[in-house]
């Protein structure tokens, strides 16, 4: 029933897309800092952090409409996406398109918010949101399961970034928490990750922390021996 409610979300996600694009826009942040404005997508990215540290990585499994794209397409390859460093490329993605946007904001100082700023759904909006849909769709097809939530997502970062702060600062969060005592190694769980993380080992090696984990709860609900829990905790410390 949960996993259904979560597809349901992701569907209707997708669904609005095209009106929430804009707020989700890396481009429209780098356009917006030109002109010394904090846009409305570098408004949600800043509170997209400040929820994971609450409540990690929630967006990414049940709202973001980019990885409900990819659940879709998924059925097209199954594939789990297995290229060495394949995380670690969205990083150095990050890092340089952040950098930028930063010193546009201190080049072009003082800076105002404005919510809004160049939202207009003409030709030009709705031309790009093809092309940005077409690379979901190419990157999905050609690599795998959420194969850019793993290797090109500029807002996962910062969903990370916010998880760091949390576990640094001792701050409970949203957590999956395992019984290896349960666990029979059937493997249900890892076949089900939609991340393709190796679940079942987390769970017999009473660590279930994973940066790519998006907390979707797809493996709690797959298991026939209620071995992984989940709440809100902090940091194991031993
Ligand atoms: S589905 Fe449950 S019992 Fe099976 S390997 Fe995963 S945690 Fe263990
Ligand atoms: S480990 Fe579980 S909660 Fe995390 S992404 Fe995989 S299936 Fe979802």
């Amino acid at each position: 029933m949960r996993q259904r409610i979560r597809k349901g979300i992701l569907a209707f996600s997708v669904l609005m897309f095209p009106l929430t694009f804009f707020f989700l826009s890396p481009y429209v942040i780098v356009l917006s800092a030109t002109t010394g404005v904090i846009n409305g997508s570098a408004m949600v990215f800043g509170f997209l952090l400040l929820c994971s540290i609450l409540f990690s990585r929630i967006y990414c499994g049940w709202i973001c409409p980019g990885g409900a794209v990819q659940d879709l397409i998924s059925g097209a390859n199954k594939r789990n996406w297995n290229s060495k460093g394949k995380n670690l490329s969205k990083y150095i993605i990050w890092a340089v398109w952040f950098s930028f946007i930063l010193f546009l904001w201190i080049k072009h100082r003082p800076l105002k918010g404005e919510f809004l700023y160049l939202y207009q759904m003409d030709g030009q909006y709705m031309m790009i949101y093809a092309i940005v849909m077409t690379i979901i769709y190419l990157f999905t097809i050609s690599t795998g399961r959420r194969g850019m939530c793993h290797s090109l997502c500029w807002m996962a970062p910062f969903m990370v970034i916010g998880e760091t702060i949390s576990d640094f600062l001792h701050i409970p969060r949203f957590r999956l928490k395992p019984n290896p005592d349960s666990c029979v190694s059937c493997k249900k769980c890892t076949k089900e990750c939609p991340m393709g993380l190796d679940v079942s080992h987390m769970v017999k090696s009473g660590n279930m922390d994973s940066k790519e984990c998006i907390s979707c709860l797809a493996c709690v609900d797959i298991c026939p021996k209620q071995a992984i829990g989940f709440g809100i905790s902090k940091k194991r410390t031993h």
